[in-house]
């Protein structure tokens, strides 16, 4: 069995190259690190490209820049060669503290692919994590693909998997709820007018296949709002899929084929009504994307209270500033942010309690159920995952294991790539300007 096994070594091993682990991996290749990349998917970008949710929020909100770096320069790239245009930050959303932007999904991961190979990142695609043991002053990891059996030596992990996947495997502390969010398959409905709907007719007819049963209540996940808010937004992550669970692949392929066929059913409901009788799919992702699983047990855990009062800890390496967003049965439980108010994200909840040489970031910082709906939007996974690349090649530079690394020097090297880091002792005072673009 031994015999089969490929063994590489590297600086630091980035498990899962989603929203989060494209950004780890750049930084910590920028700072010199040697590093390895391992994607389960054939590309980059996790959720933004398999789950198609491509507008990661927020980088600029209520006035000033939120998250910077190279998760914006990743952004900003994609959105200036996909012929978008920027919102403009300096005009409010109603209802909003700032704007999510909007990345083409298909030319996203190639930009991320081309800064990964730049910054000297061995990509991994196919690859799969499936055993993580302590070796010497750093880890073993066990991968497997098709027809490929690694073992890779690192000095450093990052576990950007979503789902704390690495330090479960290294028998870490995580936490899941009983309770979780749904998960959402992202498509888009074309092949009709909305101006050209009788709303009410097709209203009666909506409630009437919910009494029925012929459709679901998560099939539209704002079902106490009329049925033409739902055609106007050509259904677009407002479908809700219970249970969905990206921990491990049985349940993700549950998850999978639970959106397709909502989907499915709303569609054949749509075609039979007057005025939809060419609606079609016209995108869809491959996956059910998810909103929350196993999040790592921290050194410290940012609580909903914390998150709203802004508390600028004294470990603070980047800001956030998204509500609070838990999608229920029923809904959405959602509490704002006061104006004036910037959240902060500490090192502490990157680094899982007690362990050396792996840190978590994205979604599985470590997070009540509150804080978390808020923490794990886009551009705060990106800010995550820059801080804990940086942390890590500064660890591989120094010879110390990454929670060990001074928090200045942390900073030091997220401010010389472009991140936005929170001061200690500047509370009100915006770190950069804000950014007319
Ligand atoms: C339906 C939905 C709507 C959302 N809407 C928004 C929104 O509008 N704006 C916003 O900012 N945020 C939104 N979010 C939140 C945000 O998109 C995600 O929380 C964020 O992208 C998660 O990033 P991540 O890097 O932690 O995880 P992911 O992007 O999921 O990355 C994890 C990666 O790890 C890989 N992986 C997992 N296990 C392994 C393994 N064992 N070996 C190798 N690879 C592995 C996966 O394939 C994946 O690529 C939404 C989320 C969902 C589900």
């Amino acid at each position: 069995m031994g015999g089969k096994f490929r063994t590489e070594s590297c600086d630091c091993l980035v498990a899962g190259g989603g929203t989060t682990g494209v950004i780890a991996a750049i930084q910590a290749g920028r700072a010199g690190a040697d590093v390895i990349l391992t994607e389960m998917n054939p590309l980059p970008g996790g959720t933004m490209t398999f789950g198609k949710v491509s507008s990661p929020a927020y980088f600029f909100a209520g006035g000033r820049r939120i998250v910077g770096g190279i998760g914006w320069e990743l952004v900003k790239e994609t959105v200036e060669l996909s012929g978008g245009k920027l919102p403009d930050f300096r005009v409010p959303v109603p209802g909003h503290t700032g704007h999510a932007v909007y990345v083409d999904p298909n030319l996203y991961p190639l930009l991320a692919e081309e800064k990964c190979l730049r910054a000297g990142v061995r990509l991994r695609y196919q690859e799969i994590l499936t055993a993580l043991r302590p070796l010497g002053n750093g880890w073993e990891a066990e991968v497997t693909g098709n027809g490929v059996f690694r073992k890779i030596r690192a000095h450093e992990v990052i576990d950007c998997t979503g789902d704390a996947t690495a330090v479960r495997l290294a028998g870490g502390p995580c936490v899941r709820g009983e309770e979780r969010q749904p998960g959402t398959l992202e498509f888009q409905l074309s092949g009709y007018d909305c101006a050209a709907l009788d709303a009410d007719s097709l209203e009666r007819a909506f409630r009437k296949a919910l009494a029925d049963g012929e459709l679901q209540p998560g099939d539209y996940c704002d079902a106490d709002r009329p049925l033409i808010r739902y055609l106007r937004s050509r259904g677009y992550n407002l479908q809700h899929i219970f249970p969905a669970d990206a921990s491990d692949s049985e349940k993700q392929t549950g998850a999978s084929i639970a959106g397709r066929q909502r989907l499915l059913a709303m569609l054949r409901f749509l075609r039979r009504q007057p005025g939809l009788e060419n609606c079609v799919i016209a995108d869809a992702a491959p996956l059910t994307a998810v909103r929350e699983g196993w999040r790592i047990l921290g050194e410290r855990t940012v609580t909903e209270d914390e998150y709203l009062q802004g508390v600028l800890y004294e470990d603070a390496i980047a800001w956030s500033s998204y509500f609070i967003d838990v999608h229920h049965e029923t809904g959405v439980r959602r509490r704002h942010l006061a104006p004036g108010v910037f959240p902060t994200i500490p090192f502490g909840a990157l680094i899982p309690r007690g362990m050396k040489h792996i840190l978590a970031a994205g979604r599985s910082i470590s997070s009540d159920r509150g804080a978390f709906s808020a923490l794990r939007v886009g551009a705060s996974c990106m800010a995550m995952g820059q801080a804990a690349g940086a942390a890590a090649a500064l660890a591989v530079r120094t010879g110390i294991p990454s929670r060990e690394v001074p928090l200045d020097s942390i900073r030091e090297l997220l401010r010389a790539h472009g991140a936005a880091v929170p001061v200690p002792g500047i509370v009100t005072e915006p770190e950069y300007p804000e950014e007319p673009v």
